[in-house]
């Protein structure tokens, strides 16, 4: 197929973009735009309290990911309303919100506990679903038995940190946990009709670009909904901070114009069907031990992101082949 032949009837998912963009789908599915609302419940991570390690991963401090509103000593109502309000500040106004439980591991509780938390988002006028983030570790049947009770109602997606293919480079991070711990996780969600969506970093110790690009086709056979992809951003105080400046030639921190075209042929070799929530994370900058490009917003980088792909004549899933 020629680049000019392509058109909005040829992209696979159903609009004009060139990539398979989880913001169209949520238009197209509900009519309009659909918030999320970031919750912080009060749990802890396995990685965090002895369970499976301590210290936890070394990139990790959940302040720089929470927006202000999400304190665990607020109520999840709370959290909500104050969070509906942040963004209608914000951004143009949404009928409909996502219940989105982001600090720590959230499915790391009794399912008595995760259903009282749950069910109270729930309930809150224009909610009309959940996100739960999470390790591959904190899933069971029992759990995923209640949430696909859930979804005969409401969107509900397990979204699991999973952040490399590369078992060498998850025990370095301090995980404590394998990728095939990851896929076995991803199946099982999925088996049970609940969306799963991951979460994936680029530009972690040890990995080199060519190892990156290769994981476009491992990502690619997961029965994944979604997925979230992120350059390395080494927050102050981090075990991984203290790493890179022992032996920097170890990392790859991409410049943004090496981010730029290392995400179009990642895009490129990555199947057509799993939806690209970001492509960047968006960690404040006073957080930051260092910023290899100026801060961008997320919809700035997915514009930049089309422009080149326009620029290209290229998509998602143009060179993929299972
Ligand atoms: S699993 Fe998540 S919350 Fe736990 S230490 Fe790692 S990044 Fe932090």
């Amino acid at each position: 197929m020629s680049g000019t032949e392509v058109n909005r009837h040829m992209f696979p998912w159903g609009h004009e973009r060139r990539f398979n963009s989880y913001t169209n789908y949520f238009r197209k599915t509900f009519g309009e735009r659909v918030q999320k609302v970031s919750i912080n419940a009060g749990f802890t991570c396995p990685n965090r309290d002895g369970t499976k390690a301590t210290g936890g991963c070394t990139y990790c401090v959940n302040d720089a990911f929470n927006p202000s509103y999400c304190r665990p000593d607020k109520s999840v109502t709370t959290q909500i309303s104050e969070g509906i309000d942040f963004h209608r500040k914000r951004y143009r106004r949404a009928s409909y919100y996502l219940a989105y439980f982001q600090a720590y591991s959230n499915t790391y509780a009794s399912a008595e506990i995760l259903r009282e938390l749950y069910e109270e988002a729930l309930r809150y006028p224009g909610v009309i679903g959940l996100i739960i983030g999470t390790r591959p570790d904190c899933i069971d049947e029992q759990k995923l038995d209640y949430l696909k009770d859930l979804v005969q109602k409401y969107y509900v997606a397990v979204e699991y940190g999973i952040e490399t293919c590369n078992d060498k480079t998850l025990l370095r991070i301090n995980r404590a946990h394998t990728f095939a711990d990851a896929v076995n996780a991803v199946r099982l969600t999925s088996e049970y009709g609940i969306n799963t969506g991951a979460h994936f970093i680029f530009g972690l110790p040890g990995e080199t670009e060519k190892e990156m690009l290769e994981e476009a086709l491992q990502i690619s056979e997961l029965p994944l909904t979604t997925v979230k992809f992120h350059q390395l951003q080494i927050i102050k105080g981090t075990a991984i901070e203290r790493e890179y400046l022992t032996n920097p030639a170890d990392f790859k921190l991409f410049t943004w114009e090496e981010y730029l075209s290392f995400i179009i042929r990642f895009l490129e070799h990555f199947t057509p069907k799993i939806m690209i929530e970001r492509f960047t994370g968006e960690v404040p900058p006073k957080f930051l031990a260092f910023a290899p490009w100026d801060s961008k917003r997320n919809d700035q980088i997915s514009g930049l992101i089309e422009k080149r792909l326009k620029e290209l004549d290229t998509w998602q899933g143009r060179l993929f082949h299972l």
